[in-house]
């Protein structure tokens, strides 16, 4: 393991909440507060873990995704970060992409959409988002990247719990993944987390 994923480690421990439902809050430094200095440093991380990809452009879904992703971003040349957005009226229309997206935090589903404009079949993307539980946020964004005759070039998250399908499911599928922390085991009672 590298110096920031052992930190994140550490920082998981240290300000990590583990909630009922099997859901880790991390909101001192990435779901709510922001520390801009350590998700600089998980920026440079994932720039050197896809450094040999041709990537052109950075895909997140809103809202937890923005951050990380734009602070990945900072360490490519030039390249921007879009976000899928949450849609609640089902706008259906020929200028945007459309999937489905389950959301594991709310229990619900979402119209996810990207604007045909800022996609197409140029694109080499990065996908970053915040946590990887059952895959269904990262293969949304797969989908919409299908879709627009894009290329998906690797998969950065900054959370994986591992002992949930996701990861299992996105590597199965052959892609480049990279987790910078990986949850083997979570107990709410015990508040106990425990690392691959
Ligand atoms: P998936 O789609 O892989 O089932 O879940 C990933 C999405 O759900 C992420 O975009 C993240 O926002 C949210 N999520 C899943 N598990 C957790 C968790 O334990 N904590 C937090 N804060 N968000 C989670």
């Amino acid at each position: 393991k590298g110096r920031i994923m052992k930190a994140l480690e550490e920082k998981i421990i240290r300000e990590g909440i583990v909630k009922k439902g099997n859901i880790l809050k991390v909101d001192s430094f990435l779901n709510h507060q922001i520390d801009v200095a350590f998700l600089d440093e998980m920026g440079k991380e994932f720039q050197t873990l896809f450094q040999k990809h041709p990537i052109n452009k950075i895909l997140t879904i809103e809202a937890s995704g923005i951050g990380v992703a734009v602070m990945t971003a900072r360490h490519f040349q030039t390249v921007p970060v879009v976000f899928a957005k949450k849609s609640k009226s089902s706008n259906i229309s020929d200028e945007l992409y459309h999937t489905t997206v389950e959301s594991f935090t709310h229990q619900n589903t979402n119209d996810v959409v990207i604007s045909k404009q800022y996609l197409n079949e140029n694109d080499h993307v990065l996908i970053i988002d915040d946590f990887l539980a059952n895959g269904c946020a990262v293969l949304g964004l797969i989908d919409l990247i299908h879709q627009a005759g894009a290329t998906v070039e690797g998969i950065g998250i900054v959370i994986e719990k591992g002992y949930q399908s996701g990861g299992k499911k996105i590597r199965e599928l052959g892609y480049h993944l990279e987790s910078l922390a990986i949850i083997d085991h979570m107990d709410d009672i015990k508040g106990e987390i425990v690392f691959r």
